[in-house]
């Protein structure tokens, strides 16, 4: 559930809870996510330093960077193979995990060549939130990345569709993710849309929801950017006008930015890195208010069902068919 606005929210959030801070170590639930956090990561994340959080489409990622290995002390790796299931934490290891003592910091290669990062996917039900380690430890907790500065950084999921992973090389890991998502909304080029809108007879709602075309829109922004369209979800890509297109890839920026700022939307269990809740389910215009009125012309919202998801639109406003009725015969000559 959580798409674009709300990743970015967690990831605003949590930049400047985790920027330079070091894993002192991992733990993990016995249950699976969709794509299971490995045993063998906890040691290998252990030690590392966070540089900075990024998002790409619906993901979160986290550079971390290796360190020098430590004269002296041992390594954190037997405490990173914790299991949060079967183990209570002791005051004692609590006490430890605090009195980790940052290490010298030695920068990566250029564009983080050779260094690892962490990628995260909240998928239906994801929280992604930074506590005391002693705070109360809610339930459906998967990972738990124990922070330097004894605080813990915990996903939490209860539907269990989400992930995180550790990549040892995040240039590849960028390089790969860039192969299969399309350019971010924000300030995409006019005729890479058109060319991708048009060149498909699927409809807007498959197109907007194809990562491949824009990355991290999902049902929620799907609908709305269709309404300031002023497209019906239902047209198919090929039909649509250059001027149309233009007009959806404006809808789709504006959309996530009023997004953005406004800490996204809350339907169900998401909540900023900070805990917040969104608020941009109050501003909806279609999305989930079948039956109440079109905020512009106040005729009841409709529900069709495109790609396998509802979409919810003003009949009045976003008709089923193009509006040009000084061009009726070139749209016919076309087929
Ligand atoms: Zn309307």
């Amino acid at each position: 559930m959580p798409e674009l606005p709300e990743v970015e929210t967690v990831v605003r959030d949590l930049r400047p809870l985790l920027t330079g801070r070091t894993i002192a170590a991992v733990r993990q639930s016995k249950r699976k996510l969709r794509r299971p956090w490995l045993p063998a990561w906890n040691a290998a994340a252990t030690g590392l330093r966070i540089e900075g959080l990024r998002r790409r489409g619906k993901w979160i990622l986290i550079d971390v960077a290796r360190k020098p290995t430590p004269p002296g002390p041992p390594s954190l790796k037997g405490r990173g193979e914790k299991d949060i299931d079967n183990s209570e934490t002791s005051e004692g290891e609590q006490e430890a995990s605090r009195a980790v003592t940052p290490l010298p910091f030695r920068e990566g290669g250029p564009g983080g060549v050779g260094q690892p990062a962490l990628r995260v996917h909240l998928g239906m039900s994801g929280q992604f939130t930074v506590a005391p380690a002693g705070a109360p430890e809610p339930d459906h907790l998967h990972v738990v990345f124990s922070l330097d500065d004894g605080h813990e950084l915990r996903l939490r999921d209860p539907r269990r569709f989400g992930s995180a992973e550790f990549f040892p090389d995040r240039h590849a890991l960028d390089t790969a993710m860039n192969e299969d998502l399309g350019p971010e909304p924000f300030g995409i080029d006019a005729e890479y849309f058109r060319t991708a809108v048009r060149g498909t007879k699927r409809t807007l709602k498959a197109i907007l929801l194809d990562q491949t075309i824009v990355a991290g829109v999902g049902n929620i922004y799907a609908d709305e950017a269709c309404f300031r369209a002023k497209l019906n979800p239902g047209r198919t890509g090929a039909g649509l006008s250059a001027d149309e297109c233009d007009r959806l890839r404006a809808a789709i920026e504006a959309v996530m930015t009023k997004a953005i700022d406004s800490r996204g939307s809350t339907i169900r269990d998401y909540i900023g890195g900070s805990g917040l809740r969104g608020g941009f389910q109050n501003e909806f215009a279609v999305y989930g208010r079948t039956g109440e009125p079109c905020p512009a012309c106040e005729t009841a919202i409709a529900v069709g069902r495109h790609a396998g998801r509802a979409s919810h639109y003003c009949p009045v406003c976003q008709k089923d068919s193009p509006q040009r009725p000084q061009r009726p015969q070139r749209r016919a000559a076309k087929k």
